[in-house]
């Protein structure tokens, strides 16, 4: 009888912990390595503070994690602490589901300037990242956020919203005194494209008109719908409401509009210099116009915001890993259905990749369980019950941590950190409160925090 499918599953994130979850549905046994002291990658560390209802996503995830036949290692540094030679010996399978942290490039004239900032950071920030520093600067009263996707919403609420509106959520202690001391007046969304190329998805967007204290903004002269515009809208429901959404707006009289802060809302205009001498002071962008099939030009025409802050929120970009290839242009570890492929487009034997860095940045948490079905799929009719005789070693992963004198922290250890947050959250009436340093996490996971 072979014994049980083995595989190690980097990234203790949505995607890796449902690649985790259809595994042990089909008996194998699963380790989940990360390199954070606590596990659920973005809906920890991207979704944002004021969105409990996708938080609540934990809760299913905290059932897979907590199964007997999944062993979760937090605190571990893949390509540092372990590489895929070593996990070769352990495991009959690799499967990298490491996500996208870091921001897209971009080559913005003074994208480099003081008061430029890359979203993803920001949110690593008001999440209360470990690995990112603990004070942002925000001291702009104008500030621009370009994109036109749900990250730029987040940033521009998140910006936009009170303090004191927050601190129900887990935010940080020091994110809510940072937010509180936020001169902001006025927010500045920049889409490239019309409202029918939007990306944003309806409820977000609609939640946007309802934050207490922000008026929204839009201008007339900015809705312009092309043929392929009217065919986005017939074809997409979720364009439809969108777009009726953002032109609702358009009819509200401005001499209603008297909250303290306000996010306008910029279509068909693409930002093409952030200005400034020796930091952000303005933000110059091209008025577009649509071509007929949704796509857009330039008209030469031109125009500056005052802002003393811009943010870029045109998307994420995943990070190489170790010994495993990786497409610099897409940011993605390449793959023909979760089977990882090398530069020949010939697959890597025991090699898999799953969510985010498997197909890029795209779709809600719940659009990695599809991937996960394909990439575990696609695993086990490879290696499944026919697989040849076992490739790895005798022995465990745990002798081998041991041995090189790896802290990580486990499933217990994560409920310790668990129970302390939420404890401390329910002392102050709110839903948690999220303890950020590294070193403190640690500690607490481990019992030995004073
Ligand atoms: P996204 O949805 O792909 O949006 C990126 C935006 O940036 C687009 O509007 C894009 O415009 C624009 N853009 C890209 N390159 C640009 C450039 N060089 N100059 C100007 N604009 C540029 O990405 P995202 O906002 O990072 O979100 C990633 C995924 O996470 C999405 O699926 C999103 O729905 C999801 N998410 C969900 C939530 C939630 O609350 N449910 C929150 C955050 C994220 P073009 O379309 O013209 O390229």
């Amino acid at each position: 009888m072979t014994s049980p499918l083995r595989v190690a599953i980097i990234g203790a994130g949505p995607a890796g912990i449902y690649a985790g979850d259809l595994l042990t549905k089909a008996h194998a046994e699963v380790d989940i390595f990360e390199h954070l002291p606590a596990p659920f990658g973005l809906v920890r560390y991207g979704v944002a503070p004021d969105h409990p209802r996708i938080k609540q996503i934990i809760l299913a995830l905290h059932k897979i994690l907590s199964h007997h036949q999944v062993r979760l290692f937090c605190n571990v540094n893949y390509g540092v602490d372990i590489t895929l030679p070593e996990l070769e010996k352990y495991y009959d399978a690799v499967i990298f589901a490491t996500g996208t942290i870091k921001d897209a490039p971009s080559n913005l004239p003074g994208v480099d300037l003081p008061g430029s900032f890359g979203a993803a950071d920001f949110v690593s920030w008001y999440d209360g990242h470990p690995d990112v520093p603990r004070t942002w600067p925000l001291e702009a009263a104008e500030v621009a956020v370009i994109g036109a996707g749900n990250v730029a919403l987040d940033v521009a609420r998140i910006l936009a919203k009170s303090a004191d509106d927050l601190h129900v959520t887990e935010i940080p202690d020091n994110v809510y005194d940072g937010l509180k001391s936020s001169p902001v007046t006025d927010v500045h969304l920049f889409a490239r494209r019309g409202p029918a190329q939007a990306k944003f998805t309806p409820l977000e967007l609609r939640e946007l008109g309802q934050v207490p204290g922000v008026d929204i903004v839009v201008y007339p002269e900015d809705f312009e719908f092309d043929d392929g515009s009217l065919a986005a809208i017939e074809e997409s429901n979720q364009t439809k409401q969108v777009v009726k959404t953002l032109t609702d707006w358009t009819l509200i009289d401005p001499a209603s509009q008297h909250a303290p802060r306000r996010i306008h809302l910029h279509f068909l205009w693409n930002p093409v210099d952030i200005i400034g001498p020796d930091r952000v002071t303005g933000i110059k962008a091209e008025r577009m116009e649509l071509t007929g099939d949704g796509s857009v030009r330039g008209t030469g025409e031109f125009e500056v915001w005052p802002v003393q802050a811009v943010y870029r929120a045109i998307g994420y970009f995943g990070s190489p890993a170790a010994g495993v290839p990786f497409d610099e242009v897409k940011g993605v570890i390449p793959n023909a259905g979760g089977r990882v492929t090398s530069a020949d487009g010939a697959q890597v034997p025991r090699v898999y990749a799953t969510g985010w860095i498997k197909r890029g940045p795209v779709g809600l948490i719940g659009s990695t369980k599809s991937d996960a079905q394909e990439t575990v799929r696609n695993l086990l009719a490879d290696l499944g019950e026919n697989r040849p005789a076992t490739q790895r070693e005798p022995g465990d992963i745990v002798a081998y941590l041991n041995d090189k004198g790896i802290n990580y922290l486990n499933w217990d250890d994560f409920e310790r950190l668990d129970a302390h947050e939420m404890a401390a959250g329910a002392a102050q009436g709110r839903e948690r409160v999220k303890v950020v340093p590294r070193d403190e996490m640690i500690a607490i996971s481990k019992g030995v925090a004073e």
